[in-house]
């Protein structure tokens, strides 16, 4: 009775009875909402999904297949949104998939896959409960070992996401005596775990070592510093200078905090992540992460760094105390991702090699690609509308890329990201490079 009341309410309500008010307060909200998704149509900012039948993978399957799926992949573009001649393209089923985070092919491998229903059937679905009133498994405590193990850290607690672990990290942890230096770069979640502390905030330009200096010289006076920072950033696949970082937080007595989301279980001679990459392991205090990505790809997140602060968060980090526990399955996929990882680093110098395929290949084909031996490949074409027509032709051709332009990145730094992963093939990585090679020169980003 009272769901399908509700539901009346929202379709408009009825005239006349007490409902009629709220049917006028939701007709205005529908008013305003409406006008507002049209400003972002307008804006040419939309963002619609794909809706992909297949497991995650390097060949991918999209719902309804064939033309269909291909329309809906190009309005997840914004590319066919006006522009339904494109649909009536000849469009194969499947593509190839370059742009998912699965940097390791870790999501449909099969001994993580089999982990997790081992982990279902055991476990169960999940513990209808937080972490600490009775939402911790021998499997949570485990995979927090693990976690800290692989890290060479003294401990790490998990989130449901690294968005979380973000969330929760700096109010637990930073007080109106403390300072953060947050790079302007940085990703949107950790920008968010800042807004909500009550420290000082300062932030610094993208990796300038002298405008940190600067900042770190002004948060003399404060308790406490911490220098935040991506390990690797998202648009540009740009390293942070995390030697040059630590070296100015020992002069200027700060702790550094980094977010490896694109780093963990694969850069580094062991994967351990940037600042293995950097030889600064012993240097960075406190290191969030997802399992969302190259380990595994389910969900998940996690803090680790020195006990005392992984207790605190315990105690007070908001995102954890009042948010669900990790399902088991979820959490038999990292646990296995890691063992993975821990057994042999043969998956993640697959990876490398694949990107140096793709780097050097995409160079001497004569394309600008922005950072440096990440599997981040940002293909550098300047101009919003080439990049948006280079990814719509592309998909034409069955290789899935995303264009990317302002606001999104900066005004003239349009691009096509493409993300590389170990279970590319070489030739995945070879067709890939010839459609980018015929598209650029169809539309004059080649000569
Ligand atoms: N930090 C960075 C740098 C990310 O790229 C992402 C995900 O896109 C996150 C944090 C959030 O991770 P999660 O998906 O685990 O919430």
């Amino acid at each position: 009775m009272w769901r399908g009341a509700a539901v009346r309410v929202l379709r408009g309500g009825g005239a006349g009875s007490p409902r009629s008010a709220s049917g006028a307060a939701v007709a205005q909200l529908r008013r305003r909402l409406e006008s507002e998704l049209e400003d972002i149509r307008g804006a040419g900012t939309w963002k619609s999904e794909r809706i992909i039948s297949s497991r995650q993978g390097p060949h991918l399957r999209l719902a309804g297949g064939g033309a269909g799926a291909y329309r809906e992949a190009g309005r997840a573009l914004g590319i066919f949104s006006r522009c339904d001649a494109a649909a009536s393209l000849f469009l194969p089923a499947g593509i190839l998939n370059f742009c998912a985070n699965n940097y390791l092919g870790l999501s449909s491998h099969p001994e993580v896959i089999r982990a997790a229903v081992e982990a279902l059937e055991k476990f169960g679905a999940g513990l209808s409960s937080v972490r600490f009133i009775c939402g911790t498994q021998s499997i949570h405590k485990d995979l927090e070992e693990k976690i800290a193990r692989f890290h060479q850290r003294e401990d790490a607690i998990l989130y449901a996401s690294c968005f979380d672990a973000n969330a929760g990290i700096f109010e637990a942890l930073l007080t109106p005596e403390d300072a953060v230096l947050s790079d302007e770069l940085n990703h949107a979640s950790i920008i968010d775990g800042i807004r909500l502390c009550k420290a000082n905030k300062y932030r610094y330009k993208h990796m300038d070592m002298q405008d940190l200096e600067a900042k770190l010289q002004d948060t003399q006076k404060h308790r406490l510093r911490l220098v935040a920072t991506d390990g690797a950033f998202s648009m540009d696949g740009d390293i942070a200078p995390l030697r040059e970082i630590c070296q100015l937080a020992q002069k200027y007595d700060a702790l550094v905090f980094i977010d490896e989301c694109h780093a963990t279980g694969f850069l580094g001679p062991n994967g351990r992540g940037t600042d293995e990459l950097l030889g600064v392991m012993d240097k960075v205090t406190i290191i969030n992460s997802t399992l969302g990505k190259a380990l595994g790809g389910a969900a998940g997140g996690y803090t680790t760094g020195p006990k005392p602060l992984i207790d605190l968060l315990r105690q007070r980090s908001r995102p954890y105390l009042f948010s669900n526990s990790l399902p088991p399955a979820v959490v038999g996929c990292a646990s296995k991702a890691l063992d993975l990882l821990m057994e042999s680093n043969a998956i993640a110098q697959s990876m490398a090699a694949k990107t140096q395929r793709f780097r050097s290949k995409m160079t001497a084909a004569g394309f600008t690609i922005s950072g440096k031996d990440h599997p981040i490949c940002p293909v550098m074409l300047g101009d919003a509308r080439l990049a948006a027509v280079m990814a719509e032709d592309m998909l034409n051709r069955g290789i899935y890329v995303i264009g990317f332009s302002y606001p999104v990145v900066p005004k003239g730094k349009a691009r096509i990201r493409v993300q590389i992963s170990a279970v590319h093939s070489d030739e995945d990585i070879d067709r890939c490079v010839e459609a980018f090679t015929e598209v650029g020169r169809k539309h004059g980003a080649l000569p």
